[in-house]
């Protein structure tokens, strides 16, 4: 077995030395409050065995990382019908844009970009008994931790200023592709943004991913037809209009985040997740994404 621990230690003081690192986001306040030199790295191996160097046992705000959670519910619930309200093509925009939805008659590209999140939201609301509670349940599930939240003041600081999330959901209204109404709808998915993980928590819930839909403790979630499916969505949608980028650098299906987190897997090895607040022009970790650049270059497991 490779020396792990070693490959992480050293990924984590070559970052520590890099200085320009990007911009933490600041258009929901309470995110910009975060310290940018934060920095974890947690690697959990399909075996069990795992990996930390860093801050990887504080929480931070998952922010887009939840969307993933969010598909996978919605697709446990309602199997290939979602495919009727939502596309599975990258957008080639920012995770915000809303050009295309006016093009496309208000079917989102993809369950990744805010308007497909907002979509899926919709669904939960319509298909869970108790949407925050059950939802949040599933994610607690999955990661075997009941200690898991929402951060009420983040889901209200977000909802003060979520401007354009509003825009995008009286647009997806506009075309019939909202049951709930709007205020509902958004309620819920800055709830579902505003989760607390921190990179060990994350790691072990993205198992279900990698582990054909069995989660740590074994207990099958989803069937190998819908993993294949969401793996096939995070790799080609999970990094804003950077994936192809990130699949070039990276070479793993995963998910990022603005609160600076990415969780990446290679199926039936590993999951791996990140935290670095600083946010490059993509919206992306900037040390995050080298991070995992480096994982994958000196481990030389990735998918391809
Ligand atoms: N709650 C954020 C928004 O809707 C999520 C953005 C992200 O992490 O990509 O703007």
């Amino acid at each position: 077995m490779q020396d792990y621990q070693h490959i992480l230690n050293e990924i984590y003081t070559t970052l520590k030395k890099v200085k320009t690192k990007g911009e933490v986001a600041r258009y929901i306040p309470e995110l910009a409050k975060m310290n940018p030199d934060h920095l974890g790295i947690h690697l959990r191996l399909i075996t069990g065995e795992s990996f930390s160097t860093g801050d990887t046992n504080i929480p931070f705000s998952i922010q887009s990382i939840s969307k993933v959670f969010s598909l996978a519910k919605a697709f446990q619930l309602m199997g290939n019908k979602l495919w009727k309200r939502i596309g599975v093509e990258p957008s080639g925009n920012p995770f915000n844009h809303m050009s295309l939805l006016e093009q496309e008659n208000g079917i989102p590209r993809n369950p990744l970009i805010n308007s497909g999140a907002i979509v899926i939201a919709d669904i939960l609301l319509s298909h869970l008994k108790n949407p925050k509670d059950d939802f949040i349940n599933f994610v607690r599930e999955l990661t075997h931790d009941d200690t898991i939240d929402f951060n009420e003041t983040i889901a209200l600081s977000e909802k003060r200023t979520g401007y354009n999330n509003y825009a995008a959901a009286y647009l997806l209204k506009s075309f019939g592709n909202l049951e709930n109404d709007v205020e509902d709808v958004l309620d819920f998915y800055f709830h579902q943004c505003s989760i607390m993980m921190n990179c060990a928590q994350l790691t072990n819930a993205f198992v279900v991913f990698a582990n054909r839909g069995r989660c740590i403790h074994n207990k099958k979630h989803l069937s190998l037809h819908k993993v294949k499916r969401i793996n096939a969505i995070m790799l080609t949608c999970g990094f804003y209009d950077e994936a192809g980028e990130f699949a070039f650098e990276v070479g793993l299906p995963g998910k990022s985040g603005v609160g600076g987190g990415i969780v990446a897997l290679l199926p039936h090895y590993y999951v791996i997740s990140t935290w670095s607040p600083p946010l490059n022009k993509k919206g992306n970790s900037y040390l995050g994404m080298k991070a995992l650049e480096l994982f994958t270059e000196k481990t030389e497991l990735t998918i391809f």
